[in-house]
Formats: C-alpha cells, structure tokens, sequence
C-alpha cells in the first residue's frame, strides 16, 4: 500500500528510492511523533541496512517539500516529526513528565485565534499550538 507521504511525493514528481519509501512509511504509519533515533530504529527492522544518515537525510528532504511536519517540543530537545494532513489540524499537549504528546482539536479555540488575528488586522494563515503540561497529583 503506497502511504500518504509516498503519495505527496508522487504528485510533486518526486522519485524515492525503496529505502526513501519505508522511512516515508514508518514516518506514515506513527501516531506518536518519533524522532529520527526513533525513525531509524522502526525502519532498520524493516531493512537492516538502512544507515541513520539515510534516514536524516530522508527526513530533512521530506520536511523540505512539506509532506512531513517538524515540531520541537522541549524535552530531550530533539525535533520530532509526523505527516501533514491537509485536511486535519490538530495541536499538542506535552506531558513534560514523559515526553508524551497527546493531540487535540477544540472548535472554540480555532475560532479564538482567527478572532485575535482579526482583531490585530491579520488574516490567519496558519498556526501551531503546545501546552507544556504535567499530570495533576490526585
Ligand atoms: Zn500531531
């Protein structure tokens, strides 16, 4: 099955190598905002003999043609990564207790910020969201 990242690149004329194309679909395939380690090691057990510079190099390239999203949230202080869904924005709540990143979408809060863009003169084009948050001791 040819995944979402695979797909981008096809339609920007794109061509991948088959090691391009497990590291896009690791990269497809996680829900959970891996780091390039974290790449390397799901894909080096697709194909042992990916090397961590391929997949750095895979990485930055695919970021460059804006099919995957870099996000840094603190922590360990590595960039991690996921796939962009033109059609769906979400943001992110870190666990700063564990580097969890759980996703979110909250209508209310869509609407505040293009209200506030608004109100300061400004079309929204974009935006990103993260709360930095520790779990509350009951
Ligand atoms: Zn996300």
């Amino acid at each position: 099955m040819t995944s979402q990242i695979e797909k981008l690149c096809e339609e920007k004329r794109i061509k991948l190598t088959e090691n391009r194309r497990i590291i896009a679909r690791v990269i497809s395939e996680s829900i959970d905002h891996p780091d390039v380690e974290e790449v390397y090691a799901r894909a080096s057990k697709i194909n042992n003999k990916i090397g961590i510079a391929t997949v750095y190099r895979a990485v930055k390239m695919f970021e460059e043609l804006g099919v995957i999203a870099k996000h840094d949230f603190g922590g360990k202080g590595r960039a991690r990564y996921e796939k962009i869904e033109e059609t769906e924005h979400h943001d992110h709540l870190v666990d700063i207790t564990t580097d969890e990143v759980h996703e979110f979408f909250d209508e209310e809060l869509e609407k505040l910020k293009t209200k506030i863009a608004q109100e300061k003169g400004f079309e929204l084009i974009g935006h990103r969201l993260e709360l930095y948050c520790r779990p509350i001791k009951k």
